[in-house]
């Protein structure tokens, strides 16, 4: 059975990656807004990502006889400052994320729940790659600062992701 206290925060965190994918729909349709498809498309596959990892816990809950309550998810920002901004508003929320999955692991190791800490290993290895990642952009964002040739050439990069 899954303790309460678990569920609760499982259906939190459910939220919060709902959040994250309408948070990187809004950077995507920022970069839209700008003629940066390739920034766009990056962040439309991070937004499609985030609601994976919502529903990773979605059917958790259900195979472990919970309760899924969907719960209201707030406006993200309509619009950002420049791309550093958009791509450091990420890298924040990822940072977020991954505190509020070490969170639950913890309390899931207080209330002697094995299998949630199984299930959130994998966010917790997720978690390493996200934050590397998108670090790394805003890292590069830096460096480019306000060359539009290397703006270019990290769109057609970041345009290449695949699904
Ligand atoms: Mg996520």
């Amino acid at each position: 059975m899954l303790p309460q206290s678990v569920q609760d925060a499982l259906n939190d965190q459910i939220r919060d990656e709902f959040y994250a994918s309408y948070l990187y729909l809004a950077v995507s349709a920022y970069f839209e807004s700008i003629n940066l498809g390739g920034f766009a498309r990056w962040m439309l596959v991070q937004s499609e990502e985030e609601r994976e990892h919502a529903m990773r816990i979605y059917d958790f809950i259900h195979e472990r006889g919970g309760e899924v309550v969907l719960q209201a998810i707030d406006q993200p920002p309509t619009t950002f400052d420049s791309p550093l901004a958009a791509f450091e508003a990420a890298f924040a929320h990822e940072q977020r994320v991954t505190q509020s999955i070490h969170n639950i692991y913890a309390l899931a190791g207080s209330e002697n729940d094995y299998a949630t800490q199984v299930m959130l290993e994998w966010f917790i290895t997720e978690q390493v790659e996200e934050e590397k990642i998108t670090g790394d952009v805003v890292h590069q964002l830096k460096m480019v600062a306000d060359h539009p040739a290397g703006l270019f050439m990290m769109d057609r990069q970041l345009g290449a992701r695949s699904e």
